[in-house]
């Protein structure tokens, strides 16, 4: 049997965005590389992209299906507060084909991909690592070597079951959305362009709701923390908000989002995790295609040291790169959803100081360019205080 084993440098588990991403860095560089999907279900998600994620993994126009060029944040009291989204836009991707596009493009590169179910790691006698899946029929085991696994296989990954005791444990927000067709008379007060996020607790107790157009059809949904929250209800008071309740629905489905990252993402031997298997979903946003590209790149760079010979410590790498990069945002962005999420009252005034200038330019620079704006230090001095101000009522709601 082993004889006609296939044999891998690395097997890469899961074909969403990160592992597509993992697997295309390590076919770029020339190793043979295994991508293994489980096919067939279309990844429910928003599909908003930040200009950065365009930029650096180099996605073409055609892939969006819509720009939103402005954002509107709606307060409790249905405050609307417009951002204009000066000088780019947000993309919008539908996943079906974005991905298809990401495990393509691996492919081309030299990636080998297959259709199949991960079912488990295990160690041959010479301690090689050994993959087993079942075939897309279902019929068949298959076993094949590797020398790494990524685990990139989504919030519910067997990969980080199996090798990471802390991926047992792990929290997560339940989000929810309708896939709708706009009508061919849009309702009143709909624009194409502009992206809705609106926050009220009968929508979401602890995340927001949101309207985004794709072009022909429209993605409305929340997310929750809390098991008992009616999504569904949630979606269908949304819609009848903005005029869509009749609409024709194409999909209704969700998916977890993974709450934060795993504190270790590699078994110190032979596997290392990435996107939402390894918990990089950012907190107040849910926004997690970006982060897990990024998290692929790392992942897929710790996997190539190993491979050219380094100790298997160094796939910690993957993690501390990564943390060093954007730990500080998702500790921010943690303690802004705690915060201004938690009532409808702190809801009213988070929208309210949306309007401020210097919150707009650095919340935007923060998600479409994914820096914190260094150069206006005062900037960030003076928003602290208005923060203070609203937090203990001396500024005008
Ligand atoms: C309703 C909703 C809306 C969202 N909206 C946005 C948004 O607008 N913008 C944004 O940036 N993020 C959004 N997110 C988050 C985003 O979708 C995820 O963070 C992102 O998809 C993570 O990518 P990933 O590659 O890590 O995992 P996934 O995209 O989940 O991909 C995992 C892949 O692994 C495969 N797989 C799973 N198990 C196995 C197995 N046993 N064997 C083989 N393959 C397997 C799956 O089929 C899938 O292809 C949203 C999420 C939800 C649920």
């Amino acid at each position: 049997m082993s004889q006609t084993m296939d044999s891998f440098d690395a097997v890469v588990v899961g074909g969403g965005p990160a592992g597509a991403t993992a697997a295309d860095t390590l076919a770029r560089q020339g190793r043979r590389v295994l991508l293994l999907d489980r096919a067939g279900r279309i990844k429910p998600c928003g599909g908003a992209i930040p200009p950065r994620l365009i930029r650096d993994f180099g996605i073409p126009d055609a892939l969006l299906v819509a720009k939103a060029s402005s954002a509107r944040m709606v307060s409790p009291k249905d405050v609307r507060v417009d951002i204009a989204i000066e000088g780019g836009f947000v993309g919008m991707v539908d996943r079906e084909h974005f991905d298809e596009w990401l495990r393509e493009r691996a492919a081309r590169h030299g990636a080998e991909r297959r259709n199949g179910c991960f079912e488990r790691i295990e160690h041959a006698s010479d301690g090689g690592t050994l993959l087993r899946y079942r075939d897309a029929s279902g019929a068949a085991s298959v076993t094949v070597r590797t020398r790494a696994v990524i685990g990139a296989d989504g919030a519910r990954s067997l990969v980080a079951q199996q090798s990471i005791p802390e991926a047992q444990s792990r929290s997560s927000v339940f989000a929810y959305h309708e896939i709708i067709a706009l009508p061919e008379i849009p309702p009143a007060g709909y624009d194409a362009s502009r992206c809705d996020v609106v926050y009220r607790g009968t929508l979401s107790p602890d995340f927001y709701g949101w309207v985004f157009p794709h072009g022909k059809t429209l993605s409305i949904g929340t997310g929750s923390a809390d098991k008992g929250f009616s999504q569904r209800g949630a979606v269908a008071g949304l819609r009848a908000a903005v005029g869509l309740a009749g609409a024709r629905t194409i999909r209704r489905e969700g998916a977890p989002l993974p709450m934060r990252p795993l504190p270790r993402w590699d078994n110190g031997r032979d596997v290392v995790l990435a996107g939402d298997a390894a918990g990089v979903v950012a907190p107040a946003s849910g926004e997690g295609i970006y982060y897990a590209m990024v998290s692929g790149q790392h992942a897929a760079q710790a996997v190539e040291a190993l491979l050219a010979g380094a100790a298997p410590r160094c796939l910690k790498q993957a993690r501390k790169q990564f943390m060093r990069e954007h730990g500080r945002v998702f500790l921010v962005l943690g303690i802004l959803q705690r915060f201004w999420y938690s009532s409808d009252k702190r809801r009213e005034r988070f929208v309210s100081i949306c309007r401020d200038k210097d919150v707009q330019q650095l919340t935007f620079d923060a998600y479409m360019n994914k820096r914190l704006v260094r150069s206006k230090p005062l900037a960030h001095v003076r928003i602290f205080f208005k923060d203070m101000a609203h937090l203990l009522g001396l500024a005008r709601v």
